[in-house]
């Protein structure tokens, strides 16, 4: 049988060595399924964290100069043993995040594609030739690793969020700092086991747990860590700028959504709920990209309602390592309360639940899948992110109105629509503030294209051709007296 604990390593990787926390403090990691603790992890803090980036510092020095195919080789190699060990690594990721088995091996699949990817892409990672205005003169456009990366990552994604950081930083020849979200360090700490295994040199990846603000810290401050890139919350990002500015970081930022999902009279009402479905309640509607308010125009209206309460009603929740389980349980108590809280400030304001509504029999963290109607402009979650299992429904009569409603909002990160008329389909391209955007598809996310936030939602691409600019200097050179 296949055992989440292979690659669950209890240790903290700093220079090339497994060690633990100089106080020796460790912080339970519970399986939110069940409420038991799994294991432990360094609960480090600033020393610990300088020490990783001096080792990062020094294995910059020489793999920064390696030769490119040996880099690529790397990255193939970690993409073969993710590939490999799909299954244990899915199995880690569930138990310590919630999510359903099926979702965990799409997103260890999805990490190794983006390692793969960024293989692929460094060898085109081309500098330029540009004409020089006078003769005698060669100006050359040229592409530096930007130095050490610092990577923070968030609970919901703890695979493929470092992926998105670690495939472009070491394609380029960055050496990383990372820290995963303290509620799922595993999937974190096991690309430490991998690249060990695969052949990295030791300190080219750094891996620690503990304190998010003292290592945060600590990273911000050091000025020999040249990039942040951080996925998580709009207000620690925010801060992670703030304080970016002594030592000018270069930061990318993935942060909050409020995605609109708008489904027009002439949608197709069957691949409008399908892409619903998945937009809304993917990872228990716990991913930046879900869908925060539905907007459903009045002539599909109820039909719409009727058959999303249907599939949401048919949703099966548990233990997401049982099979045929589409709903795990909510990452805390935190993330139950505030869902609830939405709820009632919904109903207070006259929205209507359709399905579900609290907290699910099986205890603990489990939460209905809910629907609720007549969702207000006035409503807490027209403005702020539900980040679970809450389906709101505000309904609308003209494209002009949900154009407005949908870009209502400092967020810009994921929009969705469901139509058929090819001119709305340009025009909604064209007037949704929103750095990605699904027509008629309901999950967008792929390693080929770029994956980043307008407005409040953050700065820099992930993913694409552009996921590898944030990870290069450019610098210009001119040759003169030729
Ligand atoms: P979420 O709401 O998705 O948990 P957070 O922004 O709270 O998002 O966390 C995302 C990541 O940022 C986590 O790894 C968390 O530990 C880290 N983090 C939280 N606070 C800080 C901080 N002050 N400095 C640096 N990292 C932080």
């Amino acid at each position: 049988m296949t055992d989440f604990t292979t690659y669950m390593c209890q240790a903290n990787l700093i220079g090339g060595a497994w060690t633990g926390a100089d106080s020796g403090k460790t912080i339970d990691v519970t399986n939110p399924a069940t409420g038991e603790v799994i294991g432990t992890v360094p609960n480090c803090g600033a020393d610990e964290t300088n020490r990783a980036i001096a080792a990062a510092a020094k294995a910059f020095k020489s793999f920064s100069k390696t030769d490119l195919l040996y880099r690529v080789k790397l990255l193939q190699d970690l993409h073969d043993a993710l590939m490999d060990n799909q299954k244990s690594l899915a199995l880690l990721l569930t138990t310590e995040q919630g999510k359903p088995l099926f979702e965990a091996m799409g997103e260890v699949a999805i990490s190794a594609a983006y390692i793969r990817w960024y293989a692929e892409e460094i060898r085109r990672a081309k500098g330029e030739i540009v004409p020089a205005p006078s003769a005698g003169r060669q100006l050359l456009v040229t592409r530096h690793p930007v130095g050490v990366v610092a990577a923070i990552t968030p609970w919901n994604f703890p695979s493929s969020m470092l992926a998105r950081k670690l495939g472009p930083a070491l394609a380029a020849g960055c050496s990383v700092v990372a820290k995963p979200a303290t509620a799922t360090p595993y999937s974190g700490l096991a690309w430490g086991k991998l690249c060990e295994e695969v052949g990295y040199p030791a300190g080219v990846v750094n891996i620690l747990t503990g304190s998010a603000r003292a290592i945060g810290g600590a990273i911000m401050e050091s000025p020999d860590v040249r990039k942040v890139t951080f996925t998580g919350s709009t207000e620690i990002g925010k801060q992670l700028i703030r304080q970016s500015a002594d030592t000018v970081k270069k930061v990318s930022m993935e942060l909050g959504g409020n995605a609109p999902f708008i489904v027009f009279d002439d949608a197709d009402l069957d691949a409008a709920i399908e892409g619903a479905m998945i937009a809304k309640f993917r990872n228990m509607g716990q991913t930046c990209v879900c869908t925060n308010r539905f907007y459903v125009q009045a002539g599909i209206h109820d039909a719409f309602v009727a058959k999303l309460k249907e599939a949401v009603a048919a949703l099966k929740v548990g233990n997401g390592a049982e099979d045929g389980v589409q709903q795990g349980p909510m990452i805390d108590m935190g993330a139950v309360e505030k869902v609830e809280e939405f709820i009632a400030d919904a109903t207070k304001k006259g929205a209507s639940i359709v399905e579900g509504g609290k907290r699910h029999g099986n205890g603990g963290t489990y939460f209905e899948p809910t629907v609720v109607t007549g969702a207000t402009a006035d409503m807490q979650f027209a403005t702020e992110e539900i980040f679970g299992p809450l389906a709101a429904v505000f309904k609308f009569d003209e494209e002009a109105e949900a154009i407005e409603a949908a870009n209502a909002t400092d967020f810009g990160l994921a929009a969705y629509a469901y139509t058929r008329d090819v001119g709305r389909v340009f025009r909604l391209n064209d007037a949704l503030e929103y750095g990605l955007i699904g027509i008629n598809a309901g999950l967008i996310t792929t390693v080929e294209a770029p994956f980043g936030g307008l407005k409040e939602s953050g700065m820099g691409k992930e993913g694409g051709s552009q996921g590898l600019d944030d990870y290069l200097e450019t610098k210009y050179v001119c040759v003169a007296g030729l």
